[in-house]
């Protein structure tokens, strides 16, 4: 766990003045880049940020001179630890991630290692071509990643692996020069000559290779001296001949720093078809792989029992997984296996289906085939698959699935056996494995569950020695799709013994004789289960503290076996379930997507690692078991590092859905605000910002007053001034203040009052909830959405406070409820739970006679239907919560059940929506869709976005401006100006003033659009 090794300061000043790069040396920094997707965790000696390949080459040359060893990184998604190590870390991700060459008639692509498989796969889809090694990370992981781990795809049967894909690497070697590595035979100089060495070295051991190489095709341990010898049941090369860069593809980093990798690409299949076999028990579905192969598939991939229960549950799935089951009200199957045929026609493939289903009444299982034609139902599926591993990982609590024999790969005709034996040892040690994946190549992902603070170091090796003892007797390979790293480097030389492992330890010596490169990983690797590598060892330690929100529902632990968990608060977490809320981050590096979604914007602007929600959450966990240097052990959460990470952070909210494992960054920075101001007071700007919902009253009700506030906005030298004093940008115009609200509107108002009593009656009685921007800036959106509801038959109340309602403090002098995220947004928790806790009360009797509650404004209505349940309101809050819905969600379940009567014209113009990021985080979007094409000839389209920009007040804030319209210009703002007369709907009042900034368009609440259409 030592942070304390890092780089001595002249060597750092030599770095800067050598690189145009940033060279990172702080703790937070490396405590960053100090995981990966596996147990383990080393503090790196420093980070750098090469700009450039010249920079890469600097940095060779400065931990040359020093002996400091360099650890290429790509995505950081390695599941066995080579990604970590006591070293300078490069990371290709920022800068060194171009396509350098593509060529669509010989059927090639060259490009940097740092480049992101999706992204790659995106230019290549308009040449028909791809690059098939389709892992489950493409949206993350690195071309150069994934060769240094020779990564595999679900297609690797049809496909093969990186080694069977990568045609040339040039690399630089330890002494600083590049070579070439591609066909040996023409290879020349500083290849050539490590080529012939390696050659020298494979005839000596021929007849070692071909009695210790497992003939799987899924074999990645060790280097792969079988090159000249190959073994594998797929040749590495389609002619037989040598290519030397397959010496580098699974090297880990160890033995040459890529410069850019040639790959062999394929024609995007024409069609696809899917044969889902459900089978009654598990072990036929294991045993029947070997046969299915025989039928030329290109994927037969494995979802167990444990996970179509697990993903029945989960409301994005139900409806996908069951579309998979002969019957989705009759048994579950234990097993599906997903058979997929790709090729030119479809008839064809429709044969093929055929084809599968005789063989399964061959195997005397008629009727368990379910054929899925229909490509976007196979996406999906596919989809609920690639899910798999991370619908495990939320399972909360200190036992967590650990990946160690998880990609043992066994031949096809053991599989049922292997995964039988496996399952009674886990048993034997007090735990279970779901299993899944790759059937078509004998490669089972599965995970048991283990809690290493404690007991699972020792668990952890038992397993693996049995596991090993098990893949020795069905002669497969332990090592088979994930790497070696630290987890797997000990099981090298069991794999093949002494002498080949000593020709690897000589391949090393070769290319890299002063042990420059990822030390430690394959060539002398540690015990796996060496503790002081941990990222939890059992010193790990929380430091005691009381958080702002109740985060008790993550305070639990789990049963390994029955994965229940113990009751909400007795997981023994010093931070009262914070800390475990953090350490739900297991590194996956999902957050790291770019193209769909929402997560994380800020991280796609800046491409920083502090900017990522992987980035933040590591930061919080090491601040809070006091792994940074924060010199206020008692206030981690309010440190000046935490402050870093969470200042671009947008709360969104899109972590919370889009994190396979439910990080609720956006909570996150609610304590780390109320922590951090707290220690260092609160601004004006944050006053202004928060109290909005106490002053906007007394604003609007002083004759001229919103006049002459509005004058800021034509005043050039008043907004320079307000950015000088404030910090409030003067490059945005202000929400404009309007004369006329609701709530100086008396005759309307009194027609908006009802009791629930009064409300229940004929279940045409809605609660409205008037917030405060759509009041006091935008009270034609609220008057819209009276118009609409009245229009449809119902009667609406808007709560405002009476005699009987509880005043306070903070609202004594309006008669307005709030919700109270303005105080949230600052960090004045306690304020906002005062100002919250009112509405709840309030609303408790509406929502306990089953009276829809309405929001308007995304953030204000989800602060209710989220925020309030962690802040200790108890059950009322849930009542609440269960209630609350936006109009959209309202108006469009009402169409969905016929109780809707809504007469709308039709739209003369195009409609495009934008969905605020609550609305997306909480699945509102497809609502307001729907809602949307209820206007005749409206034909809705999604702006495909991630955030605005503006997100609350971050887009006002000086020193967010350029970021903020950064997020802007992604996608969302080019998008509204290539529709010049359309529609441009936004719910969130910050949404719309962002595109009204960007484009000078109008964008308009839903509720005006379709008051603007009835008829
Ligand atoms: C949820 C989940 C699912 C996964 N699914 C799959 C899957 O389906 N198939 C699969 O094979 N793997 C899978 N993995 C493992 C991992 O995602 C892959 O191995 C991936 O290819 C790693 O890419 P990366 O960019 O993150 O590499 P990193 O983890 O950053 O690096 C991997 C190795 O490559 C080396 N390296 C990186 N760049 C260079 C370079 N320029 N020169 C030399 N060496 C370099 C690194 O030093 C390291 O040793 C999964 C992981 C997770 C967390
Ligand atoms: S924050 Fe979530 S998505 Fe990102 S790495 Fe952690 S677990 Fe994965
Ligand atoms: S809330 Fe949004 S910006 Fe913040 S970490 Fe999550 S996804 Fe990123």
């Amino acid at each position: 766990m030592s942070t304390n090794s890092t780089l001595a300061p002249e060597i750092v000043t030599q770095l800067r003045k050598n690189l145009r790069g940033q060279v990172l040396t702080d703790t937070p920094s490396r405590g960053r880049y100090a995981t990966d997707a596996s147990i383990y965790q080393q503090f790196p000696l420093g980070v750098v940020i090469p700009e450039s390949a010249s920079d890469i080459e600097a940095a060779l040359a400065v931990a040359r001179e020093h002996q400091i060893p360099i650890l290429p990184r790509g995505g950081g998604t390695s599941q066995c630890g080579q990604t970590t190590g006591v070293a300078l870390v490069l990371d290709n991700t920022h800068f060194f991630r171009k396509s350098l060459q593509i060529d669509p008639e010989k059927g090639f692509a060259e490009v940097e290692p740092g480049m992101v498989l999706d992204h790659l796969n995106a230019e290549l889809k308009k040449h028909g071509l791809w690059f098939p090694v389709d892992v489950s990370t493409s949206a993350q992981a690195t071309i150069g990643g994934m060769a240094g781990n020779n990564s595999c795809g679900s297609r690797s049967i049809a496909y093969g692996n990186m080694v069977h894909n990568v045609l040339g690497i040039d690399a630089w070697l330890a002494d600083g020069s590049i070579a070439q590595f591609g066909n040996f035979a023409s290879s020349t100089g500083k290849a050539k000559q490590l080529g012939q060495f390696v050659q020298g070295l494979a005839n000596q051991l021929q007849p070692e290779i071909e009695a210790r190489f497992p003939k799987v095709m899924r074999r990645v341990a060790g280097y792969n001296l079988d090159v000249f010898h190959p073994q594998s049941e797929l040749p590495y090369t389609p002619d037989g001949s040598v290519n030397l860069s397959h010496l580098l593809v699974g090297s880990e980093g160890s033995l040459a720093y890529f410069k850019s990798l040639k790959l062999k690409l394929a024609p995007l299949p024409q069609h696809k078809v899917l044969g889902v076999v459900n089978f009654a028990s598990f072990y036929k579905a294991m045993d029947s792989a070997q046969h299915i192969v025989k039928l030329g598939p290109t994927a037969v991939e494995l979802v167990d029992r444990t996970m179509i229960d697990l993903a029945r549950t989960n409301p994005s799935f139900k409806k996908t997984i069951e579309t998979a089951l002969i019957d989705a009200q009759g048994t579950t199957p234990e097993a599906i296996l997903l058979v997929e045929f790709s090729g030119e026609t479809q008839t064809s493939l429709l044969e093929k289906l055929k084809s599968l289903k005789t063989l399964m009444g061959d195997l005397g299982l008629p009727g368990s085939v379910v054929p899925m034609a229909d490509a976007g139902m196979q996406k999906n599926l596919w989809e609920v698959r690639k899910a798999g591993l991370n619908i495990m990982m939320s399972l909360k609590g200190d036992g967590k699935p650990v990946s160690f024999i998880e990609d043992c790969a066994v031949p096809l005709e053991s599989l049922a056996e292997y995964t039988q034996a496996l399952t009674e040892v886990f048993a034997k040690y007090g735990s279970r494995g779901t299993w899944y994946a790759h059937a078509s190549v004998g490669t089972l992902h599965v995970r048991p569950i283990l809690d290493m603070r404690r007991d699972g170091a020792q668990k952890m090796r038992a397993v693996a020695e049995e596991a090993s003892e098990l893949v020795r007797k069905y002669k497969g390979a332990y090592s088979g799709e994930h790497g070696d790293g630290l987890c797997r480097g000990e099981w090298i030389s069991w794999q093949f013994g002494p002498k080949i492992t000593e020709a690897l330890a000589q391949i090393k010596q070769a290319f890299d004789p002063s042990n420059l490169f990822n030390p430690g990983k394959i060539i002398n690797p540690p015990k796996m289960d060496d503790a002081s590598y941990f990222r939890f060892p059992p010193d790990y330690k929380v430091i005691p503290l009381k958080p702002s929100l109740d985060w008790s529902a993550w305070n639990v632990q789990n049963n390994p076996v029955t994965e229940e968990i113990t009751t909400a608060g007795s997981g023994g977490d010093p931070a009262l379930g914070l800390a475990k809320a953090v350490e739900m981050c297991n590194n996956n590096g999902h957050c790291r997507k770019f193209d769909a979604g929402v997560m994380c914007p800020s991280y796609r602007v800046t491409r920083d690692e502090k900017d990522l929600t992987r980035g933040r959450a590591n930061t919080l966990r090491l601040a809070l078991s006091n792994q940074l240097d924060t010199h206020d052990e008692h206030s981690p959460l309010g440190s000046d590092a935490i402050k870093e990470v969470m200042d671009l952070c947008v709360s969104c909210k899109a972590c919370r859905r889009e994190c396979p494992t439910g990080v609720d960054m956006a909570k996150m920075k609610i304590e780390f605000l109320h922590a951090y101001k707290k220690r260092v007071g609160f601004t004006m700007r944050d006053w202004l910002v928060a109290a909005l919902p106490k002053y906007a009253p007394i604003i609007s009700n002083i004759p001229g007053l919103p006049a002459l506030l509005n004058l800021r906005n034509h005043l050039p030298p008043v907004a320079k001034l307000q950015e000088w004093l404030m910090g409030i940008s003067a490059q945005r115009s202000l929400p404009v203040w309007k004369k006329e609200t609701l709530w100086n509107d008396k005759s309307i108002l009194q027609k908006l009052q009802y009791s629930p009593a009064e409300l229940h009656q004929d279940g045409k009685g809605v609660v409205l909830l008037a917030d405060s921007f759509n009041a006091y800036f935008e009270n034609e959106n609220l008057q819209a959405a009276i118009q609409v509801l009245q229009a449809a038959g119902y009667r609406v109340h808007i709560p405002q406070k009476t005699t009987q309602a509880k005043t306070s403090s903070t609202s004594a002098c309006s008669k307005e409820f709030c919700c109270g995220r303005t105080y949230l947004a600052a960090g004045m928790v306690d304020q906002a739970k005062e100002t919250l806790g009112e509405l709840v009360d309030y609303l408790v009797p509406y929502a306990q006679a089953g009276i829809p509650i309405i929001g308007l404004e995304p953030s204000c209505l989800f602060t209710l239907k989220d925020e309030a349940l962690v802040m200790g309101f108890g059950d009322k809050a849930i009542t609440v919560s269960k209630q609350a819905q936006l109009l959209e969600e309202f108006l469009a379940a009402q169409a969905k059940d016929n109780k809707l009567s809504l007469n709308l014209k039709a739209a003369t113009r195009p409609v495009l929506f934008h969905g605020h990021c609550h609305q997306k985080a909480f699945a509102a979007v497809t609502p307001a869709l729907e809602l949307l094409k209820l206007i005749p000839n409206a034909n809705p389209e999604l702006i495909e976005s991630s955030c605005c920009g503006m997100a609350g007040s971050f887009g006002y804030e000086s020193e967010h401006i350029t970021v903020s319209k950064q997020m802007a210009e992604m996608s969302l703002l080019p998008t509204i100006r290539k529709s010049p007369n359309s529609w441009i709907v936004a719910d969130g009042t910050s949404c719309r003033h962002q595109i009204t900034d960007g484009t000078q368009r109008d964008a308009v609440h839903i509720a005006k659009i379709l008051a603007a259409h009835l008829q």
